[in-house]
């Protein structure tokens, strides 16, 4: 190899790069994997809770009156799976009753919407990849539901977060695993951006990038060679973002990563809304979830993380980015703390080379 030649993936030194998010260009991260150059502060494991049942927590099964009335129990009785009640403590309401004052250049919208809990099982301490994949599908199909009901419910709303805080890093203040759902009267920002800059693709290009992204994971290797020399320059191998693929769905390692082990979860075929997932999609789903779950947890030994599901928002003015947005899952394990640098410049910095976390992902070894 002559002396220009970089392999990507294999990180044989320190890489330190500004990699461009290719659907949101403004998002974009430093990969820089020097231990001297991390920015940020490592946050180790917290010890997990495995108890399947805890007195004093307030989702365990005896407990139910200490929650809000359920909207839902599956099933209706003592022997429940799964619960949704509304937050005792809700990020957003219905606040038309208190009329807020809006001056000058310091203008509000009101904060209509709705939050949710999903208690996501009995068992206090279980974690995603320790669930049934019957009962991962009970849940899929809980968020579908949930998020069909809430988005006809109220014209006012126009997105419907469907998301998941696991571990004190991670922000959840109540250990019994749960999800959460917000339905809120504006899309969220990171969404907006996704959406807009998708159909700015499509616009030049006729095609969806999340489909044309999937296409590249899959297919895509490249050698580069020296014209002069012939040796090779450079070899792109892709490939090497994919972590598994199954008949419907592909988890990958975003090039452009934020988190160190931030993964995304999205069907093979083309589809902008997560409402039009159907049952055998979310059969595949489940499987696909609990396994990514069980590699990051075997790779990190406990795994704290966010969970996201991005969907195209509804309302008339989204109903033409059906073709150019792709809906999606983004897990984001919390390992590090953000310092200064990150908040105050908004570029993430990720101290782990992705290629490299794609990798040790792909080779853990499954049962099942
Ligand atoms: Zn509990
Ligand atoms: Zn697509
Ligand atoms: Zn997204």
């Amino acid at each position: 190899m002559n002396e220009g030649a970089k392999v990507i993936g294999k990180s044989t030194g320190p890489v330190r790069e500004i990699r461009i998010n290719p659907i949101v260009p403004s998002q974009s991260v430093l990969v820089a994997t020097a231990r001297s150059m991390r920015p940020k502060k490592e946050e180790p494991p917290a010890p997990h809770d495995a108890r399947p049942h805890v007195d004093a927590c307030p989702f365990c099964r005896g407990n139910e009156m200490r929650t809000p009335p359920p909207i839902a129990q599956v099933p209706a009785n003592d022997d429940w799976q799964l619960r949704i009640v509304e937050n005792l403590y809700p990020v957003l309401g219905d606040d038309r009753e208190n009329p807020h004052f809006a001056f000058g250049l310091q203008q509000t919208i009101d904060g209509y919407g709705r939050h949710e809990v999903i208690i996501d099982h009995s068992s206090h301490g279980i974690r995603v990849h320790e669930m049934s994949e019957e009962h991962l599908v009970l849940l899929l199909s809980t968020y579908r539901g949930r998020m069909e009901t809430l988005y006809h419910s109220n014209d006012r709303l126009k997105y419907v977060l469907v998301f998941k805080n696991f571990g004190p890093a991670a922000g959840a203040s109540i250990g019994h695993t749960h999800s959460q759902i917000i339905a809120m009267p504006v899309v969220p920002d990171n969404v907006q951006a996704e959406v807009r800059n998708s159909s700015a693709y499509y616009q030049a290009s006729h095609r969806c990038i999340f489909c044309s992204l999937i296409d590249e994971a899959l297919t895509f290797e490249a050698t580069l060679y020296d014209r002069g020399s012939g040796e090779v320059r450079r070899t792109i191998s892709v490939g090497q973002f994919v972590i598994e693929r199954s008949e419907r769905f592909v988890a990958i390692k975003p090039f452009a990563s934020r988190y160190e082990w931030e993964v995304h979860i999205l069907p093979l075929a083309h589809g902008a809304d997560f409402l039009d997932a159907n049952p055998e999609d979310l059969v595949d789903l489940a499987r696909m979830f609990r396994r990514t779950m069980a590699r990051l947890n075997d790779v990190l030994g406990g795994v704290q993380y966010n969970f996201f599901l991005h969907s195209l928002p509804h309302g008339g003015e989204y109903a033409g980015c059906a073709p150019s947005y792709h809906w999606h899952i983004e897990i984001c394990p919390r390992t590090s703390i953000p310092t200064g640098f990150e908040l105050g410049s908004g570029l993430f910095v990720n101290t782990l080379c992705p290629e490299d976390a794609a990798e040790r992902l792909r080779n853990v070894l499954l049962r099942g």
